[in-house]
């Protein structure tokens, strides 16, 4: 395993480019404010990429040298590549770290992780939103106090379409009323996976420190506890069992032949 934890900023930059309340609040793009907040931590080693480069930024080796991926989405959803998509989710059933910002709930990588369609309710009124943490122990939620506040966000309301998670880490309640599992986790594969709601594009919701601590603590949470492993399904020939055994009954297959059982 590298000294430090290797975590990829990944951003659709759309929003930035052509809304200009948006490029105003990240002159930079969102995926680099946030690749800033990682950086705050000396533990971590941070590159952002792009739905404009090739294959997304998100080539083998960018992805081989990633242990914790995170995903900011918005407006182009449709436009990641399916290719990049299957990557990614093998990169996560091998135990690369997943974390979900925001609407990536609805990017076709988290969809796809969870199997359900991961819809909800939401309005754009610029409301105040309360998270609560849930488990005071957990690793994502160390340092942050027992409720923190951001003064305008979007709305995010249940229901939210999701498997149930395995640990809910923060809930929201909204200055409207509504309330929603906004910090959740799951496990696929090896790949821990964390979903974390704040950060709608019109307000500096990644300049925000609490949340920058959040994603931080995430990054330590979700990286690899083990050397990746890959499911390829190998066949083991009768004479290289571990017990000396002699086949019988009829086969389907010749001894030593590759592919699927
Ligand atoms: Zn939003």
């Amino acid at each position: 395993m590298p000294d430090r934890i290797r975590a990829t900023v990944w951003g659709e930059n759309v929003h930035e480019r052509k809304n200009a309340i948006v490029a105003q609040v990240y002159p930079d793009g969102m995926h680099d404010c946030i690749a800033d907040g990682l950086r705050e931590d000396a533990a971590l080693e941070v590159r952002a990429a792009t739905l404009q480069e090739a294959e997304h930024g998100l080539t083998k080796s960018v992805l081989a040298e990633t242990d914790v991926l995170l995903w900011w989405g918005h407006a182009a959803h449709g436009e990641v590549a399916d290719t990049v998509v299957e990557r990614v989710l093998g990169r996560v059933w091998e135990g690369m770290g997943f974390i979900a910002l925001h609407s990536a709930h609805y990017s076709k990588i988290f969809k796809r992780l969870m199997g359900t369609s991961c819809s909800l309710t939401w309005r754009e009124a610029g409301e105040r939103e309360r998270l609560w943490v849930c488990n005071p122990g957990h690793r994502i939620a160390r340092g942050i106090e027992p409720s923190f506040e951001i003064e305008n966000t979007e709305m995010y309301g249940e229901p939210f379409a999701i498997p149930p998670p395995d640990e809910i880490v923060f809930l929201s309640w909204f200055e409207g009323g509504e309330v929603f599992r906004s910090g959740c986790t799951w496990k696929r594969g090896n790949g821990k996976i964390f979903y974390f709601r704040p950060g709608h594009e019109t307000y500096p919701i990644y300049f925000h420190p609490v949340v920058r601590q959040v994603l931080r603590n995430a990054v330590h949470w979700a990286a690899p506890d083990g050397r990746p492993w890959i499911d390829s399904c190998p066949n083991i020939p009768i004479d290289q069992a571990h017990e000396k055994l002699v086949a019988k009954g009829p086969k389907l297959h010749k001894e030593g032949e590759k592919g699927f059982r």
